[in-house]
């Protein structure tokens, strides 16, 4: 029974026991995740690529094999294509402020789409402060789906790399990024995904996808928090400047000059998490041994009951319809405010997000303010949407 494996689950809120869905924000962590924290502060720390000594050995030979895992894990062909990062926001800004210099000037275009993450939309608005670029925005239809044509309609001869979610956030639409990249790549321009909702739920194939670069969180993923990747092409990243400067990312240092070291250091100033790495490793091989297949069966089974529960409750609205939608419930209920709807059912152990999700753009499409949103992991169950259901009828009938 994996629940066994997550201690949090078996607390009780309030006196009630916790049921916890709000996992696309982040999700629990399993004891082996937590222990391998503990047991590398207690007998492997030390920092990494530098030292000498045994120790220091140790825990670069730990980092280092956390990278191979994170290659593995979503099929890229090399380690130098992973960089390590604080998480998909971090990620996001060192590709739009890098790539930006290698492959950005004024007057180009980068597209983004409606349903994108503030961290997907601010950094490229700061690049247009920098860089005089052009954003360009996909629609998105009533049934939360990428409006492929209007794409297509998007991409000019000056588009140069266009970023979107592979799932939603709010939404739970799962885009055909394969379909995409073809398109994208028809037009000479690069594609990066925002994976932070898709790569807990699914197997990840950075090669079958086709995209140019991958960014992600930890701790979504039931890892620590603090850390994340991005993958890049290598061929693509050998291109770009390194996003900051400091220890670990330089071959040698003069005052007249500096020459960086090689792919992925270059990317990777100042000690990095080297504990966060080797814990990440650690979910992303309890995942493996879940079984992806499995994990994305079971959170679809989640989704798919969880719609047709909620569909049910009168006055509630559901956004996002799409056919491949994966592991998020966004909801609104008639006459009742969504933080009010949080707040009542928090009383009775049922933990859910409610608000703008970090995407105004994606609720001013829909029309509200705000929208309050089940998210499942590979440990919740159907027992927990029936207790979500009932919250809903109890507290909907209060107002
Ligand atoms: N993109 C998406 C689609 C997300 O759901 C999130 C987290 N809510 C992020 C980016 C940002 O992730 P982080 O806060 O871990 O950097």
């Amino acid at each position: 029974m994996l629940r066994a494996d997550f201690p949090i689950l078996s607390r009780t809120v309030y006196g009630k026991p916790l049921v916890y869905l709000d996992n696309a924000a982040t999700t629990q962590k399993p004891r082996c995740v937590v222990e391998a924290i503990t047991e590398q502060y207690y007998n492997t720390n030390a920092n990494v690529h530098r030292g000498v000594h045994f120790l220091s050995q140790q825990a670069t030979e730990l980092h280092e094999a956390a990278r191979e895992c994170v290659r593995r894990f979503i099929h890229a062909e090399r380690t130098s294509e992973i960089v390590f990062t604080r998480g998909t926001t971090e990620s996001l800004n060192l590709l739009a402020e890098s790539a930006g210099a290698a492959f950005l000037r004024e007057g180009d275009e980068v597209v983004l789409s409606e349903m994108e993450h503030h961290s997907n939309i601010v950094p490229w608005q700061l690049l247009r402060e920098r860089r005089g670029i052009t954003i360009k925005v996909c629609p998105v239809t009533d049934e939360g789906l990428l409006n492929l044509e209007a794409l297509e309609r998007l991409l000019t001869p000056r588009t140069r790399l266009v970023s979107l979610c592979h799932v939603s956030n709010v939404l739970g639409t799962v885009n055909p990024i394969r379909r995409i990249a073809e398109m994208v790549h028809s037009h000479g321009a690069l594609l990066c995904v925002d994976g932070a909702q898709s790569v807990p739920h699914r197997a990840i194939d950075v090669r079958e996808l086709g995209c140019d670069f991958l960014a992600f969180s930890g701790h979504k993923a039931y890892g620590p928090t603090g850390i994340g990747v991005l993958y890049g092409r290598e061929e693509l990243l050998e291109k770009m400047p390194p996003y900051q400067g400091g220890g670990e990312m330089i071959a040698r240092v003069t005052f007249a000059k500096t020459t960086y070291e090689r792919l992925p250091y270059k990317f990777e100033a100042g000690t990095p998490d080297y504990v966060g790495s080797h814990a990440l490793a650690t979910a992303l091989d309890y995942m493996e041994r879940a079984g992806m297949d499995a994990i994305a069966a079971h959170e679809r089974d989640l989704t798919r009951y969880a719609t047709e529960r909620l569909s049910a409750i009168s006055g509630l609205h559901i956004y996002g319809t799409a056919l491949d939608k994966e592991a998020v419930v966004s909801f609104n209920v008639e006459g009742v405010h969504p933080f009010d709807l949080g707040t009542l059912l928090d009383r009775l152990g049922i933990a859910i997000r409610t608000g703008h999700h970090c995407a105004q753009p994606l609720m001013a499409r829909f029309g509200t303010e705000g929208m309050a949103r089940a998210s499942f992991a590979l440990y919740n169950t159907r027992e927990e949407i029936n207790a979500l259901a009932d919250g809903i009828e109890r507290v909907r009938k209060m107002f």
